[in-house]
């Protein structure tokens, strides 16, 4: 049983968690968009609540999640070598398919070396860490992935963080660091909530100025953007220039885990020193063979990376048609900004209601009063899914008072 805030002694240690109470609010107000269970997808529906709804939500760019070439690689592998590998891959847990994966991925991305981690988040935190120390200095976007601030907080590196793609204020806090520290710079190549991309031409020229080395996390950019879907870095022509890039495996290449590649010194270095590689067991075989034939699809299907540029050029003009606001978007992935939380969940519900799925970013994921519905495209949705995700847009918004009939917005 339950028990309540009352019977615990002053100092319990588990005191926050009883005086934690808002998920339960929102839930009693029937507005909680979280944890929903879907109960069955073909990548671009899902059923959730017994309701068939179209999916506007997902990380999965080139919607290989249901592809009957990919979810056959998986179960071929199955056969041959188990469910699990029950160990690091530092002493029973490698595979020879994880070192085909590594190589065709640092083929792929044009660098030496890469390494795999179990998942995306592992990756950076563990790479970060075992990158940086004690003497060191890293410069991180205000806006970088939660892994990528955990991953500074447990290197004990000193860090300096700079207002999102803020070149400027990059610059000082160099011009400040000890001219002799070790210097990292960390940026997500395409931001997870604004869909924005990583100012990389400035981050390189930045990096070579103050001898400082340059570390990009592409998990929303392998795969979606790019010269043949290799990343941020790539839309510029820049990938020779950075000296690490990471991905994951969880958003288009349909699977679980990441990666980095670099320098066959410093990846080296990663897979021998990096407590989140060396001490968690390694991804599974079916993981892997997913990632493998997902890379290869990749490469051979060009239009899927033609098609999700062409969707998210036409639903983000749509969108700032209609009068919403989708801040500076460049990229599948579009928030589209509703102000406040109960707003925000109420606007939720009712494109739920609507027949279209997207997440609710709220505060702390983004700053007060902006709360948003981040949404996300595949190549795979049809023009018939996303003019119908737009009529649900258009009709809620109208019914909320967020936009007009006329394309304006309605919001201060
Ligand atoms: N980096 C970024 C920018 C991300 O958005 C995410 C996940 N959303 C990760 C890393 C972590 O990847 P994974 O979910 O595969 O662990």
């Amino acid at each position: 049983m339950p028990k309540s805030k009352t019977e615990l002694a002053e100092n319990d240690i588990f005191t926050k968690a009883y005086d934690f109470t808002k998920a339960d609010e929102v839930k009693a107000e029937g507005l909680y968009p979280y944890f929903k269970p879907l109960q069955a997808t073909d990548g671009t529906t899902v059923k959730i609540e017994g309701r068939e709804v179209i999916m506007a939500g997902s990380n999965n760019y080139l919607g290989l999640t249901n592809d009957p070439r990919v979810i056959k690689a998986a179960q071929d592998v199955l056969q041959v070598y188990g469910t699990g590998c029950t160990g690091s891959r530092y002493l029973n847990g490698t595979l020879d398919l994880h070192l085909e994966l590594e190589e065709k991925l640092a083929d792929f991305m044009g660098k030496d070396s890469c390494v795999l981690f179990s998942t995306g988040y592992q990756t950076n935190e563990g790479s970060i860490q075992t990158i940086a120390g004690r003497n060191d200095v890293i410069f991180s976007d205000k806006d970088n992935h939660a892994c990528i601030v955990t991953g500074t907080l447990v290197s004990n590196a000193k860090t300096m963080r700079y207002t999102h793609n803020d070149m400027e204020q990059l610059r000082k806090l160099l011009e400040r660091a000890d001219e002799s520290a070790g210097k990292l710079i960390v940026s997500d190549g395409v931001f997870s909530m604004s869909g924005t991309l990583a100012k990389v031409p400035e981050l390189v020229e930045l990096a070579k100025e103050y001898n400082a080395r340059l570390y990009l996390d592409d998990a929303h950019a392998i795969g979606v953007v790019g010269d043949g879907g290799r990343g941020s870095a790539s839309v510029f022509g820049l990938k020779d220039e950075v000296d690490l890039i990471s991905g994951t495996f969880s958003k288009s290449f349909a699977s679980l885990g990441g990666f980095i590649v670099g320098d066959h010194q410093v990846i080296e270095y990663i897979r021998h020193h990096s407590p989140a590689h060396i001490f968690s067991a390694s991804m599974p075989p079916a993981n892997v063979a997913t990632v493998l034939k997902a890379l290869e699809i990749l490469q051979e299907e060009t239009w899927r990376l033609d098609r999700l540029e062409e969707i998210s050029n036409y639903m983000r003009t749509e969108l700032r048609e209609m009068g919403f606001n989708v801040w500076s978007s460049q990229t599948p992935i579009i928030p589209v900004v509703i102000g406040e939380m109960t707003q925000c969940f109420k606007f939720w519900k009712a494109l739920f209601e609507a027949g279209v799925y997207v997440n609710a970013v709220v505060p702390p994921g983004v700053p007060k009063g902006q709360s948003l519905v981040r949404t996300s495209y595949m190549a795979t949705h049809t023009d018939e899914h996303l003019n119908r995700i737009l009529e649900a847009f258009r009709k809620v918004g109208i019914q909320m008072g967020i936009i007009d009939q006329n394309g304006h917005s309605l919001l201060d």
